[in-house]
């Protein structure tokens, strides 16, 4: 199987991110992921790494606001020119404003925290030096593996970092900031009908905010139950889609401790909806989350529910563009990842 990756996300690292309560942390989303996914599928005789091609910014702004791409691009700089604090110690910092729109309104404000605060829905998508071009790096590896699936016909993993599912049309949040999957999908949707599945812990809120009103890609995301878990405001099951999207976008919010029993009968009913669709293609958003032992996370799937899971899905037997989320047990990580394509490959 064609892995698509690129070293260049370690240049992405925040010193911190901000927890609920106002806690400075070390950020949770760290290049440690990658290596642990790395060492595992280093050790299989199937994993075939191939450096990500660059497809440009179309592909980017088919998805998302241009102006808030621009802000990505230059916010870092404005940063540093508009604070000497900051450019005295640029590696302890990182862009996080104080202040989020509310109920915004179109007006986007001209300053930059204020403009950060209006791009920005929580404190733990911090902007430092190359998170931009982190971001592109791995839509790149997104697009890359939907252009392989393309060619070959089967089945491709990006394995992007920073992950992508809750960046909206013109929001960052959830350590998200270009949303990799819904670019590959969209991208995509000009071949043939695509069925984005989200299976990270959370929902995937802003593949949901980018196409809400759309149906020739239907999205479909089982998570934690928002009434108790991030992102709360988002990813209810009267969340069915709007306009011509009504009916292509379907929510599964499950209670904390789900098992895998629980967790895969939700999952049958989703494979359920896809076959019906009938798409072409499948995007998968691959969070692994969803374990047992992850910190942010409250399900109980095990090591062996990750083959159930990936095996369920593969039988679709779509050319499938597996792009990687969330999931911050590091220890397992490898181990879950690659339980899961195996049943791809
Ligand atoms: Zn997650």
């Amino acid at each position: 199987m064609k892995i698509f990756y690129s070293d260049f996300h370690r240049k992405h690292y925040p010193p911190f991110e901000v927890f609920d309560g106002g806690k400075r942390v070390p950020y949770l989303e760290n290049p440690d992921r990658m290596d642990r996914i790395l060492s595992a599928l280093n050790k299989t005789d199937w994993a075939e790494f191939v450096e990500p091609n660059n497809f440009g910014l179309d592909p980017i702004h088919a998805v998302h606001d241009k102006d808030y791409i621009t802000f990505l691009a230059s916010s870092w700089t404005e940063w540093l020119d508009s604070d000497p604090e900051v450019a005295a110690s640029p590696e302890q910092n990182a862009l996080l404003p104080a202040t989020f729109a509310l109920r915004r309104t179109p007006r986007v404000p001209s300053t930059l925290l204020g403009k950060a605060g209006y791009y920005m829905m929580d404190l733990s998508a911090c902007i430092v030096e190359h998170t931009y071009s982190a971001a592109l790096t791995s839509a790149n590896c997104a697009l890359s593996a939907a252009e392989s699936v393309i060619s070959e016909q089967s089945s491709a993993f990006a394995l992007c970092r920073p992950p992508g599912h809750h960046a909206g049309k013109d929001y960052a949040g959830g350590y998200c900031f270009i949303n990799n999957a819904s670019v590959a999908a969209n991208w995509l949707s000009s071949k043939g009908k695509v069925a984005l599945l989200d299976i990270d812990y959370h929902a995937g809120n802003g593949t949901q905010d980018i196409f809400y009103e759309r149906n020739d890609v239907s999205t479909i995301s089982i998570h934690g139950d928002p009434d108790f878990e991030y992102p709360h405001y988002i990813g209810f099951a009267d969340e069915t889609g709007t306009g011509a999207g009504l009916g292509f976008h379907r929510n599964f919010p499950l209670p904390a401790g789900t098992d895998d029993a629980k967790y895969l009968t939700a999952l049958d009913e989703a494979l359920g909806m896809i076959r019906n669709f009938a798409p072409n293609y499948l995007v998968l958003s691959t969070g692994m989350d969803t374990f047992e032992n992850d910190p942010l996370g409250k399900f109980k799937v095990t090591h062996n529910g990750f083959t159930e899971i990936g095996k369920l899905i593969a039988a679709l037997n779509l050319p499938s563009v597996i792009v990687m989320e969330g999931g911050y047990a590091n220890e397992a990580l490898g181990a879950n990842v690659v339980a899961l394509l195996e049943q791809f490959k």
